[in-house]
């Protein structure tokens, strides 16, 4: 696991002094963002500089970058893992300022819009990064994990391999959650054979995830039933095309599960908070799946391994997407005009103000950080 380091107040201001003197140079970039300097500190205005470009990487002036729930778990250190200070985002999308010597310049000409997400970088030679599983190369980094500086800035340098070419249909000021909310529901419905169609697909949870994923399945042609826990939410379900919808909480368990006993292929779950596992588990077909999404790591699934025995299924998740996924969950969502919906655009300074929204009350969907709309 990462060290994790804790600098008090004073000595971060030092530190960010020193980086302000520091004058960029030749080849380097002077980035400004926003970082927390501490577990849990306010965010504030912080700058690095960036080493000069490596041969593999690409340099980004970022437009706007969604804010994510991992976002605020690293702010909180809740996975152990953030460095302080370092800048969150990573659902980022910009303009091509610069590429290093090997970077395909036909793929990434300057100028060109693109999106990163949650990967930043992986090894490109072990057995996952050849087999189109690189999203758990074991040498895989994430983007603004160990210390690494996200999109909550003017600039990022970062890998080119986890950099992917935003198509035009797309908007640049709403699409960046497709980056990592969306990835995380397509790469799931891919494995799963949904995107095929024909498909009985059970959603748990309606939020930033969920509406993507039902936005998603019903374009690749399944069928789709939502599993929430929130009363006002049917009709945001059907406006994104799910075919039904139940209000798991509304009924004793397990009524409101019956008509579904048995009948669906898989569920993407992203809502964890008091669910009965064991009535749940009973709408998977035999040989069905459960697919535990998002990033918590206070769940625990109390799973009697007879719920899995006796009907063969299995208990799985999915970390986000190889980068091949990202690429066609990019097109796909172009040819569907498939977009996240953004309860609210904050401008880089409120950005304390959008985690502290976030944090009270959660986005009915999702929010965008609006760095620097005008490029
Ligand atoms: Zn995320
Ligand atoms: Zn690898």
């Amino acid at each position: 696991m990462a060290s994790v380091l804790h600098y008090a107040e004073g000595k971060v201001n030092e530190l960010v002094d020193s980086v302000k003197r520091h004058k960029a140079g030749e080849g380097e970039r002077l980035v400004t963002g926003m970082a927390p300097y501490g577990v849990g500190q306010p965010l504030k205005e912080y700058s690095y500089v960036s080493p000069k470009l490596k041969e593999d990487e690409v340099e980004i002036k970022v437009m706007y970058c969604g804010l994510c729930h991992s976002d605020l778990m690293m702010w909180r250190n809740e996975t152990m893992n953030s460095v302080y200070p370092f800048i969150p985002g990573h659902e980022a999308i910009g303009r091509i300022t610069q590429i290093g010597d090997k970077v395909d310049a036909s793929k990434f000409p300057t100028g060109r819009t693109v999106g990163v997400g949650w990967m930043r970088t992986a090894c490109h030679e072990c057995g996952f990064c050849t087999s189109d599983m690189d999203n758990v190369c074991d040498k895989g980094v994430g983007t603004i994990e160990n210390g690494n500086n996200g999109g909550f800035a003017d600039y990022i340098r970062i890998d080119s391999k986890w950099v992917f070419p935003i198509p035009e249909e797309l908007n640049p000021a709403t699409c960046g959650p497709l980056l990592c909310a969306g990835i995380t529901v397509f790469s799931p419905l891919k494995r799963f054979g949904a995107l095929r169609g024909g498909k009985k697909i059970g959603l748990l949870g309606l939020g930033g995830l969920g509406h993507l994923a039902v936005k998603m399945a019903k374009a690749m042609g399944n069928y789709v039933v939502v599993f929430s826990h929130s009363e006002d939410k049917e009709e945001d379900a059907k406006a994104f095309g799910a075919d039904a919808y139940v209000n798991y909480e509304s009924t004793a368990s397990p009524v409101g599960l019956d008509d579904y006993n048995q009948k669906l292929d898989f569920v993407l779950c992203t809502q964890y908070s008091q669910l009965n596992w064991l009535s749940f588990m009973e709408v998977l077909k035999p040989r069905g799946t459960w697919v535990l999404l998002g990033v918590i790591p206070s769940v625990v699934v109390p799973m009697p391994m007879t719920s899995l025995l006796l009907k063969e299924r299995t208990l799985t998740s999915s970390k986000v997407g190889s980068s091949n996924d990202h690429e066609e969950m990019l097109n796909f969502c172009a040819q569907h005009r498939i977009e996240p919906d953004i309860e609210h655009t904050y401008k880089l300074e409120e950005l304390q103000q959008a985690f502290d929204d976030f944090d009270k009350k959660g986005f009915k969907y999702r929010a965008v950080i609006s760095v620097d709309p005008q490029l």
